[in-house]
């Protein structure tokens, strides 16, 4: 038997050591979900609604818990987590509406009737990865529970203990055994067998572009179904007319969230010329006031980053040629801290605007006029999220359709709502998450003709 231990990223002491699941283990919870999804879709709809009602109201009950659960074992600020496990509440809330509603087709035709069915898949193997533990683990079971599939679940090797509630949550809640698992193991041994195994019919992942891409090449052997989110180098886009002191209060927290750990961090900011010395003018104290420190304590705004080596890599994109412009403040002593810094590229191959960094880093570019703007934010082979900066409406929707990326907000940085569309563009993805057509994606089309 194989363990780990969990650290809190914070003090860099072991919070528990956990059993990692093998390979036959894994292969005897994906026979378990394959029988268990015979009677899951046999269930009637207002009964499956009313179990995933259970489940959200139990995670609703254990909020507090999950939250504390976050903070210590990823170092999440407690506002965050908080939050993090709301969502996950939320959307199978928003989940259990769905049986009720996954609706089909009556398309007229000669000699009969014609009617289409989402069927389920079958069972689903769902993938994540440690940035955000609670919500993409939500944002593939809920939908695919809803539809009437199985999950099994495995999540990041360094993140497991919220997902490990989960799973014993949803059972409190009454959802019948091997309808839901979650299985704490490595990538390279659960991941990959979800990836092969041919009971699993869907693999939904989320994590780097280079795993994703090996998830895909292997799910195309079995012509497995996949959904993916990947990386992301999102730009924050300021216009000359945007209202400047917003947009530079606000912009930290577009990239710092989640010490930048996070796909949407808007880790470019690009601006226009002619305001450019004023907005960094403006930026400096506001990322000098970001509060980092104690994720436990209500008023920090960023805790650490994941671990020691995922700090190191961080580091790594600093060198000495790097134009650092000012940088935030970090607290003494044990955690794998690293400060809000904003870097100033000189040329436009610089991998700080082109590579994604997943730490407190952002590079701040100039750019002329609106046709500059979208090819420098599209200038990359990412496409996932973005910000868009101006009071005039009419620029506001050109660039917002020019952006090669799924989700973009004007004159905020906001990207997630469980009842939007969720994905990216180009590397950043395949496939959409959450909003009105979640479940479809663990579903298969099936017409029916009958000839009257
Ligand atoms: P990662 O790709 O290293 O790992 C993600 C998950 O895949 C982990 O659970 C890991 O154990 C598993 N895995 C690793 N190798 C595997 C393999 N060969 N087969 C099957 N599974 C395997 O990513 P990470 O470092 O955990 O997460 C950071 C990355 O995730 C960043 O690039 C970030 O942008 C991306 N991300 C994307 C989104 C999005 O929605 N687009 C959201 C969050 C994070």
């Amino acid at each position: 038997m194989t363990t780990t231990q969990v650290v809190n990223p914070a003090t860099e002491q072991v919070v528990t050591t956990l059993e990692l699941v093998g390979a036959d283990e894994t292969d005897a919870a994906i026979e378990r979900a394959q029988r268990a999804a015979v009677g899951w879709r046999e269930i009637a709809p207002g009964d499956r609604a009313r179990l995933l009602r259970r489940f959200a109201e139990a995670v609703d009950a254990n909020l507090e818990q999950l939250a504390q659960l976050e903070v210590v074992n990823a170092g999440h600020t407690i506002g965050n987590a908080r939050w993090e496990a709301g969502n996950v509440r939320d959307v199978l809330h928003f989940a259990a509406g769905i049986p009720e509603r996954l609706l089909g087709n009556q398309i007229p035709v000669a000699g009969g009737v014609d009617i289409t069915f989402h069927e389920p898949l079958g069972v689903v193997g769902v993938i994540v990865p440690w940035n955000f533990p609670m919500p993409i683990a939500a944002w593939g079971f809920g939908p695919a529970l809803a539809a009437g599939n199985t999950v099994v679940l495995k999540p990041a090797e360094l993140t497991p203990l919220t997902a490990v509630r989960l799973g014993e949550l949803a059972l409190q809640a009454g959802l019948p055994e091997g309808v839901f698992q979650v299985l704490p193991g490595k990538g390279s041994v659960v991941g990959q067998r979800f990836v092969t195994h041919p009971a699993v019919r869907k693999v939904v992942f989320t994590g780097s572009t280079e795993v994703g891409k090996e998830i895909m090449a292997g799910c195309a052997r079995q012509v497995k179904r996949v959904t993916l989110e990947l990386g992301g180098k999102s730009a924050n886009i300021v216009f000359a007319d945007a209202d400047l002191e917003r947009a530079a209060a606000t912009a930290p927290y577009g990239v710092f969230d989640n010490a930048g750990q996070d796909c949407c961090a808007r880790s470019r900011i690009l601006v226009q010329r002619s305001v450019f010395d004023r907005f960094l003018e403006l930026l400096e104290p506001a990322v000098r006031g970001v509060r980092v420190g104690d994720p436990a304590d209500e008023a920090t705004e960023m805790g650490p980053l994941i671990s020691a080596s995922h700090r190191a890599r961080v580091a790594s994109f600093i060198e000495p040629s790097t134009k650092v412009a000012f940088t935030g403040s970090q607290p003494d002593g044990p955690g794998f801290w690293y400060p809000p810094t904003v870097v100033l590229p000189d040329a436009p191959s610089d991998r700080l605007l082109t590579e994604e960094v997943f730490g407190p880093v952002v590079a701040v570019v100039a750019f002329e006029d609106e046709a500059d703007a979208i090819r420098i934010a599209n200038g990359t082979e990412y496409g996932l999220s973005g910000s868009i900066w101006t009071n005039d409406v009419g620029r506001a929707l050109r660039v917002s359709r020019g952006v090669e990326a799924g989700n973009l907000s004007v004159n905020s940085h906001s990207s997630v709502r469980y009842w939007t569309p969720f994905g990216g563009f180009k590397q950043s993805g395949l496939g959409r998450e959450l909003g009105p057509d979640a479940a479809l994606a663990f579903t298969e089309t099936k017409n029916v003709f009958i000839a009257t």
